[in-house]
């Protein structure tokens, strides 16, 4: 079928998956099934078990199994990178496919999901370059004696936890990087939306991948989650989600074997507009900036800090713009805003705009959710008139929610931008390259857009500051998060005795 042009619709029956370990997938048997409804249509889409301790232990094994034996750590760079190639081009061969689970458990849109998973493809191809250039250093300068290398090895066994926003491409930014210098990987990805994780493990297994050096364990968050962060075999955690389930996971690194963390958590990421940016692209970039997703993106650009002589200007065209989004099935190739993804997080996002209207911020447009015939949907939201100490101002809200703040000065809509306890991602709209040098200076963000927002790729890395997270991903430093250090003197020549 051709999806691209070919009207989707949900499955008849929700499709079973099994979990996966050793290169293989493991059927269901008698565990729990997870039933997952498409949160745009309200039906079945997948069945994925509800896996048990055993299960995880069993993948751990393999994962230091294939490790220790250096099936893969032991390849040199050049073959990994075939198999790392492969899987990119395998990828690509599956858009459509992937792209259409993405939808029915995530409800983003179907052009969206493919796009996404087009770019997860170019994660791989990068990577592979990383794989054959990743090197060391040589001191060439310790004397005659002695030389020393500093080599870059594999930390290990990787846990790698997702969340539900970005299932495939969350995963692409890591799994490329973590397997380009020959470490093996346990995923947990999250409980709603697990089948493109199961979907890579075919993929990664027909691409050559050696068996063990990638497996795939499906459950909730407070079993699985909690007992891959808890285990003591497993040397480093790469966690992405929220920054309360980010805290639970530094205690279970904590408490058991000290597992390294690459944290990746919330933001409540600053949009800043000057009144001598191109205003028309600016709104239109905000726009996309928080209505992207749905608003569900740890970078969504949820406070926006706009220069006071422009703002009530900017607040109409924003509010134009965002009347004019698609919202609606995110099967339908049109659609630009599809469902929220969860139940609990229709609930919150709601909650929000009551809370900010309680508060007393005026609702410029949306504030309600919209009625599709099924699933849940929320329509783009503007608020003005927020104070800073009000929750919508404050908190991380990962909805289709924008909150506008007007400034003065320059240093006020710095101090106003930093004024979180986050540090992901930030925004500024000006023509002034002065400005826009002095802002991206200043304010603490792990990722800075210019003249446009979420903008990414597999070159720059990804992280935060403050409570945003720990490490990076992507990007060359992507692939050296996942190695650790040895540092090794050769002596050479005849020994100067220490005993006569
Ligand atoms: P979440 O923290 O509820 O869940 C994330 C993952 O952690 C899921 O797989 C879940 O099953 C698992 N989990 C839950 N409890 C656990 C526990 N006690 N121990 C171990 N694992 C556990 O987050 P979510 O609701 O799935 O995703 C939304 C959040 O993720 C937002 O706060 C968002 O900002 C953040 N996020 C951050 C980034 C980033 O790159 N910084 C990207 C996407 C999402």
């Amino acid at each position: 079928m051709d999806q691209q042009t070919s009207t989707l619709a949900p499955p008849d029956a929700p499709r079973r998956f099994g979990f996966f370990v050793d290169g293989h997938e493991m059927s269901a048997g008698s565990r729990a099934p997870m039933l997952r409804h498409s949160p745009a249509h309200g039906v079945p889409v997948t069945e994925i078990p509800q896996c048990d301790p055993a299960d995880l232990d069993a993948a751990v094994a393999a994962a230091r199994g294939a490790f220790t034996d250096r099936r893969w750590a032991g390849l040199s760079g050049g073959e990994r990178a075939s198999v790392l190639l492969r899987t990119g081009a395998l990828i690509r061969a599956r858009v459509d496919e992937i792209a259409y689970w993405e939808t029915l458990e995530s409800g983003k849109p179907i052009s969206q999901a493919r796009g996404e998973v087009s770019g997860c493809a170019e994660m791989f191809e990068f990577a592979a370059g990383l794989a054959r250039s990743l090197h060391g250093d040589t001191f060439n300068n310790l004397g005659d004696a002695m030389v020393g290398l500093v080599t870059r090895e594999p930390v290990g066994v990787v846990g790698i936890i997702t969340p539900w926003n970005f299932p495939f491409l969350i995963l692409s930014e890591r799994v490329p990087y973590v397997l380009a210098s020959g470490n093996s990987i346990v995923v947990k990805p999250s409980e709603f939306t697990s089948a493109t994780t199961l979907m890579m493990a075919e993929i990664l297994t027909e691409a050559g991948l050696p068996d063990g050096v990638f497996n795939v364990i499906t459950g909730t968050g407070p079993t699985m989650g909690q007992a891959l962060a808890d285990h003591q075999d497993v040397d480093m955690l790469s966690f992405t989600g929220s920054t309360r389930t980010g805290r639970a996971v530094v205690a279970a690194a904590g408490a058991s074997n000290f597992k390294k963390l690459s944290l990746e958590l919330g933001g409540k990421n600053p949009q800043i507009v000057f009144a001598d940016a191109d205003l028309e692209d600016a709104a239109d970039g905000v726009a996309f900036g928080i209505g992207f997703n749905g608003g569900q993106c740890c970078v969504s650009g949820s406070r926006l800090i706009v220069e006071r002589s422009v703002a009530e200007d900017f607040a109409a065209r924003v509010s134009a713009k965002m009347a004019k989004i698609v919202v609606g099935d995110p099967l339908d190739a049109a659609t630009q805003i599809g469902a929220i993804t969860t139940d609990a997080q229709n609930r919150t996002i709601l909650d929000y705009i009551a809370k900010g209207t309680e508060a007393g911020a005026t609702l410029v447009c949306g504030g309600h959710a919209l009625d599709q015939g099924a699933g849940q949907f929320i329509a783009p939201t503007l608020f003005t008139g927020v104070r800073a100490d009000m929750a919508i101002a404050r908190e991380e809200i990962f909805g289709p929610v924008l909150a506008l703040m007007p400034f003065d000065t320059g240093d006020e809509a710095i101090a106003m931008a930093n004024d979180t306890r986050y540090g992901l991602a930030a925004s500024v709209w000006t023509k002034n390259i002065d400005k826009a040098l002095a802002v991206t200076r200043r304010v603490r963000a792990g990722r800075f857009w210019v003249n446009t927002t979420l903008a990414g790729g597999p070159e720059l890395p990804i992280g935060g500051f403050q409570q945003s997270g720990w490490g990076r991903e992507a990007g060359i430093y992507g692939v050296e998060e996942y190695t650790q250090i040895k540092s090794t003197h050769i002596a050479l020549g005849k020994r100067d005795p220490w005993i006569a």
